[in-house]
């Protein structure tokens, strides 16, 4: 059976799941592509204003799709990376292939002997897909309104990313985590996704802690400073939180 006829789900439409559909659709094959956001992208479309590409421009593109002439900045920003990604699904068909707003929720291979399944070791990243090809997947996709469909495919691609979906949370012991705090505790992932302008009314006049010293703890503290001009602290950490006290109070529960 020929790669056209094999039908093929892609889990997420970021940078790594837009280009598996271009190349299956040059190959014959029409990929079905889920993504649990409202936009192709991946983590772009939904970054802070503030967030420009850490490399230069020339180090992150795709081979076959040049960045238009109107950017001329080294290090684009957010929006530009996020405008260069939909045209790329665009240029290439891939848009079509698109499902937005549809969360894979579990998945299954169906078909083969369980022994079979439990023999594979391959999860390591081998280049090699699993199995025999026997059996087939069965994903279970939710839509945004609750609504459950079942998909059965030949193949399944993975491009589900390490950066969105789940905010790094750690756990703390009862009473001293952000309940024990007398402002806002936000993580920078929900910051994102706010939105610019609500973001910083959230910021405005207030005295923020940004804890973690990561890139996004840096474009939040630049956002800060830009709205405040001051009243920045930072905390070396490794999980990112925002924590915006209502009165003014610099108060840190992690630290
Ligand atoms: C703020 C920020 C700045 C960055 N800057 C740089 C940089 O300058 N240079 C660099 O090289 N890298 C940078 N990165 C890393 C960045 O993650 C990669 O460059 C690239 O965008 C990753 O693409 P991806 O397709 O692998 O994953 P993602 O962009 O994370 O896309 C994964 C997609 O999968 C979807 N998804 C996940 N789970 C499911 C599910 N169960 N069902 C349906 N959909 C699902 C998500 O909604 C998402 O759209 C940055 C990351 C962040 C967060």
């Amino acid at each position: 059976m020929g790669l056209d006829e094999k039908s093929v789900a892609i889990v997420g439409a970021g940078v790594s799941g837009l280009a598996a559909c271009k190349h299956l659709l040059e190959r014959g094959c029409r990929p079905v592509v889920f993504d649990a956001g409202d936009a192709v992208g991946g983590v772009w479309p939904n970054a802070m204003e503030g967030t420009r590409l850490q490399a230069p421009r020339h180090m992150y593109r795709y081979s076959d799709f040049p960045w238009p002439d109107s950017v001329t900045e080294m290090f684009p920003n957010q929006r530009q990376v996020a405008d260069y990604l939909h045209a790329y699904a665009r240029r290439f068909g891939v848009l079509d292939c698109v499902r937005l707003g549809h969360r894979v929720t579990s998945m299954e291979y169906v078909g083969v002997a369980e022994e079979e399944v439990v023999a594979w070791e391959e999860w390591a990243g081998c280049g090699q897909a699993f199995g025999s090809g026997d059996g087939e997947w069965r994903l279970t996709v939710a839509d945004d309104e609750g609504h459950i469909e079942v998909h059965m495919v030949d193949f399944v691609i993975l491009c589900t990313g390490r950066f969105s979906n789940y905010p790094n949370i750690p756990n703390f012991p009862p009473g001293r985590g952000p309940e024990a705090f007398d402002g806002k505790v936000i993580h920078s992932m929900d910051y994102s996704k706010m939105g610019s302008e609500k973001a910083k009314e959230m910021i405005k006049d207030k005295c923020v802690t940004v804890v973690g010293y990561g890139n996004s703890a840096l474009d939040i503290a630049n956002e800060c400073a830009k709205v405040n001009g001051k009243n920045i602290q930072s905390s070396i950490k490794h999980t990112l939180f925002l924590l915006v006290s209502e009165t003014e109070t610099l108060l840190c529960p992690f630290c």
